[in-house]
């Protein structure tokens, strides 16, 4: 009955029956209804704390309820809520000016957009308009986005239900996987580039306007591009007059341990695609950055790009204050010497849990992968594994969420990506959660 339901039951009832949740069969799930949130933790209704280690979905880098973000915010509000893309703010100059600061070589022009989608649509847009070649070469498994264009772009097996609709002209490349690469690590540098040259020169290099790439992976796994990989990608591309476009949507704005992922692998490319970490999550908010040689080409002709919501005068506050709070609170550094510990401590649970397989990390985006057998590497779900496949990960995953966390759980990974300004005992207390939750999977073995 009504009266007997606890304040956060009748939330959740309220968004049960009125709105709809991504990903998700609508019937079973069981979201946590959050009240309130501050730095690395989330606050329930019923006053239950949440360590999230996964910073939302990998996008709330500076932590939770900054309140240096709301006054921006506010400031910006009260001044000029909106103009229309056509107008500017000082906002928006401003922001502009600092991406291409901290944005390497000559990637000095932004295109503001509304997420991590519209900020690779376009992308993709403009790469076939500049060069006038129309295929796009991305990776299985990679994961742009949900709209269609990027979606059909994305290898991530959630679009196989709607892939009857994909949008044409895009072509996938297998993911340099070490950890599951059949022909043996060694040849992994030399057998993925191989296979790249290859799929070029099987679509014909003049048809191919540009590689979409993530700026280091992070949904499919945080699996880790060989040494030397994105190097060879870079020159293949000049080589045959490709654009490079880098989806740093997660792996960007200190995720990484650099502002950019493409940056641990001393590349430039020419188009950024940005959103999560610019603004954290406090508004919704994407950019596109291109090189100056791109831009030029608009000089004289006109950009066939727009969005209502472009260069949006509050988010590019927010972002402006958020990039701020980056340097001021010295995140990237702090995720450097936090990510070592991170992969310290978890190297002691290896020896502790015989379920981990694997551990790849870049930075603070990291995942655990679970397996039933350490020779065999057989996952402990499979991939693309249906919820009632999932069966021992849906018991550690509910053993997470029971003892205090939230996070990213996918097939057999357990995501470790907390917020940036996350402290030792913080990671401390969230391995402690994982390592109680993975005795589950250690005790599953042999089963
Ligand atoms: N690109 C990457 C690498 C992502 O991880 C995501 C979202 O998780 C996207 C693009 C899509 O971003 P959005 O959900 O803001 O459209």
């Amino acid at each position: 009955i009504d009266t007997e339901i606890t304040a956060a039951q009748e939330i959740i009832r309220d968004n049960q029956d009125h709105t709809l949740f991504s990903w998700s069969k609508q019937k079973g799930i069981d979201p946590i209804a959050v009240k309130r949130a501050e730095g690395v933790y989330l606050y329930d209704y019923d006053g239950k704390r949440y360590i999230d280690f996964s910073s939302g979905l990998m996008n709330v880098n500076i932590g939770h309820g900054n309140q240096r973000i709301t006054d921006a915010v506010v400031r910006q509000m009260q001044e000029v809520a909106y103009v229309t893309p056509s107008c500017v703010t000082k906002a928006r100059g401003d922001l502009g000016k600092k991406l291409a600061e901290i944005c390497p070589g000559d990637l000095n022009k932004a295109f503001f957009t509304l997420c991590g989608a519209t900020s690779i649509e376009n992308a993709i847009k403009l790469a076939r308009l500049y060069t006038g070649r129309h295929k796009i070469i991305s990776r299985y498994q990679s994961y742009h986005g949900s709209t269609y264009g990027v979606m059909s772009a994305g290898g991530d097996p959630r679009k196989i239900p709607a892939d009857a609709q994909q949008a044409p002209n895009f072509v996938h490349i297998d993911i340099p996987y070490a950890y599951r690469w059949p022909y043996g690590k060694e040849t992994l540098l030399s057998d993925s580039v191989a296979q790249l040259e290859r799929l070029i020169a099987y679509e014909g290099p003049g048809n191919i306007a540009a590689m979409l790439f993530e700026g280091e992976s992070g949904t499919s796994g945080c699996f880790k591009y060989p040494e030397g990989y994105m190097k060879a990608v870079r020159e293949i591309c000049d080589k045959n007059g490709i654009l490079l476009i880098i989806d740093e949507v997660m792996s960007g704005f200190g995720r990484t341990g650099q502002w950019f992922g493409f940056q641990n692998h001393s590349i430039v490319p020419d188009m950024v695609a940005m959103a999560k970490g610019l603004t954290c999550g406090y508004l919704p908010f994407g950019c596109l950055m291109v090189t100056d040689k791109i831009a030029a080409k608009y000089d004289d002709a006109m950009l066939p790009l727009g969005l209502t919501y472009s260069a949006h005068p509050v988010c590019c506050a927010a972002a402006l204050e958020t990039l701020q709070i980056y340097e001021d609170d010295k995140l990237i550094e702090n995720t450097i010497a936090m990510g070592k510990y991170v992969d310290e401590q978890v190297e002691l649970l290896k020896q502790k849990h015989p379920s981990i397989g694997d551990w790849r990390n870049t930075g603070l985006l990291g995942c655990i992968e679970l397996v039933k057998n350490r020779d065999t590497k057989e996952p402990m779900a499979p991939f693309n594994a249906k919820p009632d496949e999932m069966k021992v990960m849906n018991k550690v995953a509910a053993k997470i969420k029971e003892l205090g966390m939230y996070t990213f759980v996918r097939w057999n990974f357990i995501f470790i990506a907390p917020p940036l300004c996350v402290t030792k005992e913080q990671i401390d207390e969230g391995l402690a959660i994982i390592s109680e939750a993975i005795k589950i999977a250690d005790e599953s073995i042999g089963e």
